[in-house]
């Protein structure tokens, strides 16, 4: 057999990065066991009715052909319009290209930005595909850690220390799997960065409706910023959508240009139906986005709740997303020992931080992901569990 190329075959980068414990808690349910699940970003409900009555509507309508590869002309209009509403960025259709989620869009805005061997930057904790995406388009991850005690907003020094030589930098906010809303204070020191850096800045907003604390601003609407900035959004997250893949890339007319080819010699567009659903769903505004996001924030309040009454775990309080990220040192354990042990003892599955990278090592992600009374007995399950092991270690 012949070699498989490096760029695919090193993708991962070795190691499960703290996978193992989710692929063994799946396999476990799949047993039939009963395991509470807070592990990976997808919601308790499903995409509402009335979008998949759009997107049926369509498909027996007959928009089951070959889509426009940019995308739909409302769908472009409708994502370009939210982002002018977010933060009153120029953006119309021509700067929007449709994409299957926002993940192949985070690959499409590297391959923009980078060439083979080119370094690009992310912060350290990361969403967990981050460096695989990176070196799949044959560029090099360089991580930047972001720091606990500062409620991992990053710092400029850092990443003006870390980024000499660098193409492109990948932000998050609001960020998994911290929860972390970039202050305006941290996003000017990645704007005068990027800018003494000539970098591109590859801005990942897929969870820009959920927003608990502060308020989200937009990288392109920083000042001198819309150039040089590519943004990642979808309604994976803001519509309850995941299944759907569908997500965008909005940037100057020329990047999207680029864009746009990339696609036809890739996935060659999105589903039409699910286009039309898309659009539908956009069309209702964000008084539904709100709706979706507002499970998060009731059970984020849970979680700071529970904390509240004594000390050993902290949490840093997520400003936005679908997560809240414990910090378990005072058990003693890494969090891949505590997820396994958390997993036999107690049946509730987390994402050890170190899935994240190692600056959330001693941490865990828990998310938000289960309805109300099935999530409060998740948490009952871990804080007793977490009770018992700081008492073995006080033994
Ligand atoms: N970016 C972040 C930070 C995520 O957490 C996710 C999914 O969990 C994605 C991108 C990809 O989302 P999708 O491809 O479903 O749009």
């Amino acid at each position: 057999m012949p070699a498989f190329s490096n760029r695919l075959s090193g993708i991962t980068g070795g190691g499960d990065d703290g996978w193992s414990l989710f692929y063994r808690a799946r396999a476990l349910k799949d047993a039939g066991e009963p395991v509470l699940e807070l592990t990976i970003g997808e919601h308790d409900t499903r995409t509402a009715p009335d979008i998949l009555d759009a997107m049926a509507a369509s498909a027996r309508g007959g928009h089951t052909g070959y889509a426009a590869v940019p995308g739909t002309r409302d769908l472009r209009e409708l994502v370009a319009r939210r982002l002018q509403s977010l933060a009153n960025i120029p953006y119309g259709p021509e700067n929007v290209l449709i994409t299957p989620g926002g993940q192949s869009a985070l690959f499409a805005a590297h391959s923009l930005a980078c060439d083979h061997g080119d370094t690009a930057l992310l912060f350290d904790p990361y969403y967990a595909t981050y460096p695989g995406t990176i070196r799949g388009v044959g560029a090099v991850p360089r991580a930047v850690a972001a720091r606990p005690e500062d409620g991992f907003q990053p710092r400029e020094a850092d990443l003006m220390d870390a980024s000499e030589g660098a193409k492109s930098l990948l932000i998050n906010t609001p960020n998994n799997p911290t929860g972390a809303v970039y202050s305006d204070a941290t996003l000017e020191g990645i704007a005068r960065v990027a800018e003494a850096r000539d970098l591109w800045v590859i801005s990942d907003e897929v969870y820009d409706a959920q927003v608990w604390e502060g308020t989200h601003r937009p990288f392109a609407s920083m000042p001198g910023m819309f150039g040089r900035t590519l943004t990642v959004g979808s309604l994976s997250k803001s519509h309850a959508m995941t299944g759907s893949r569908l997500g965008w890339i909005a940037g100057s007319a020329e990047a999207i240009g680029h864009l746009i080819n990339l696609s036809t010699h890739t996935t060659y567009g999105v589903p039409g139906y699910i286009q039309d659903a898309g659009a539908y769903a956009l069309s209702r505004g964000p008084k539904v986005e709100a709706e979706v996001a507002a499970p998060f924030r009731r059970r984020r309040d849970m979680v700071l709740a529970r904390l509240a009454d004594q000390q050993a775990i902290k949490a840093i309080p997520p400003a936005g997303a679908m997560y809240v990220m414990l910090d378990i040192r005072a058990t003693g354990l890494s969090g891949l020992e505590f997820g396994e042990m958390l997993l036999d003892e107690e049946r509730v599955a987390i994402m050890p931080g170190e899935s994240f990278g190692e600056a959330a090592k001693g941490h865990i992600r828990v998310a938000l992901t289960l309805p109300d009374e099935i999530f409060a007995e998740a948490l009952d399950r871990l804080f007793a569990f977490t009770a018992r092991k700081l008492a073995e270690k006080a033994a």
